[in-house]
């Protein structure tokens, strides 16, 4: 049998809190459907947290398994995985494939898992572990943004936030391969050329701060950039008066989209925008999404993954976090502290 680590969590709060390490028996060989696998990487996302927390709406239910005496979870909803090995029912999965939870909630936090089949998209092993670990969320996330809300023509202009987040940097990409020209606002910095020259090269158009995000007077050179045209979409994961200015570089019939709220300030759109430009402001949850457009999520990482394989999207950069073959409960649960502390540092991934 193998011995499983697992994060679990019995009630929510801060992970550092909450989360604890421990191990169960699995059996080596699966029975029916089953199939037995092995972590290869899991992202530590900022929903993770908050699923963690408590302060999300969707979150696996609290039960009682693992041998624990509380009902419990398991941390984490995105990871790649390799198949061990499978039952005799299992059709479309032999060992050494690669594969990736059909859902969010399935619990990726922990070292081995047996689970359903039907819970599992294969991944070819035509990109990076790394990549195919995060492929579900960011870079699927920023691809349904750009496509869905705006029929965004060559040519035409979005803005975001939050430029530098593993999203951002995605639809950076995912723009330019659509021949699409982005706007990205960036927190300022000591280095930040080093930072604009770096999604420069990653193929945004243009990279402005904060602070020039505020400045009416750059308006103009916004404007010189589009060259009139106007900005159609607006992808919004931060809020506050970050948003606000956001929104008022929208053209005519322009939408803004709501993604996230890294800083914690809500979304405020200026009256005058609604009425005299007809903005529209949506939200957008890729939870929901993959829900309301049967087989979008499917369609969605296959477009990604081509874009992958093209070289159009490149590996972004991640920090990796190693858990040694023979870890104990103990040393997994440091890794994943240690990761979990410096998650607001650049995307942690937790390595098996
Ligand atoms: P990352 O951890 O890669 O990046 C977080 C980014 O947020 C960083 O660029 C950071 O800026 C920025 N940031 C943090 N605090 C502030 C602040 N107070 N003001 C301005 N910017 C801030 O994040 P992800 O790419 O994984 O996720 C980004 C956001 O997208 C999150 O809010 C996440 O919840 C959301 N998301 C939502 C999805 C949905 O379906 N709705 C799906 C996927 C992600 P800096 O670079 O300066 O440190």
């Amino acid at each position: 049998s193998i011995r499983a680590k697992v994060m679990l969590y019995s009630q929510y709060g801060q992970p550092d809190q909450v989360l604890r390490c421990v191990s169960h028996e699995l059996p080596s060989s699966p029975k029916g459907k089953e199939v037995l696998l092995q972590t290869i990487a899991c992202p530590i996302n900022p929903s993770d947290i908050n699923q963690i927390q408590g302060v999300y709406p969707s979150r696996p239910e609290l039960k009682a398994q693992y041998g624990q005496s509380e009902p419990v979870a398991v941390g984490g909803n995105e990871g790649l995985f390799k198949v061990l090995a499978v039952g005799n029912q299992v059709s479309g999965l032999k060992e050494g494939d690669w594969v990736i939870p059909n859902n969010v909630n399935f619990g990726t936090w922990r070292s081995h898992v047996l689970s359903e089949e039907s819970a599992l998209m294969k991944m070819e092993k035509t990109i990076s572990a790394n990549q195919a670990a995060t492929i579900a969320v960011n870079p699927s996330s920023a691809y349904q943004m750009l496509t869905l809300y705006e029929d965004l023509k060559p040519g035409d202009w979005f803005i975001q936030n939050g430029g530098n987040s593993q999203v951002g940097r995605s639809a950076i990409q995912i723009g330019k391969k659509l021949g699409l020209n982005s706007i990205s606002i960036v927190r300022n910095r000591d280095n930040l050329k080093e930072l604009v020259d770096e999604l420069t090269a990653l193929g945004a158009t243009k990279v402005i701060t904060e602070e020039e995000n505020a400045s009416r007077e750059f308006g103009k050179t916004i404007a010189e950039w589009t060259n009139g045209k106007p900005i159609k979409l607006a992808l919004n994961c931060v809020g506050g008066d970050n948003c606000t200015n956001m929104v008022r570089k929208l053209g005519q019939d322009g939408t803004l989209v709501t993604y996230g709220g890294m800083s914690m300030k809500p979304v405020t759109v200026p009256t005058t925008l609604f009425i005299f430009k007809n903005i529209t402001a949506k939200g957008f949850w890729i939870s929901a999404n993959i829900q309301r457009i049967p087989g979008s999520r499917e369609d969605t990482i296959k477009a990604v993954q081509k874009m992958m394989e093209d070289g159009d999207l490149v590996d972004v950069k991640m920090y990796e976090n190693p858990v040694s073959a023979d870890a104990s409960e103990d040393e997994v649960f440091q890794v994943f502290q240690k990761a979990l502390a410096k998650s607001n540092q650049g995307k942690q991934l937790v390595v098996f």
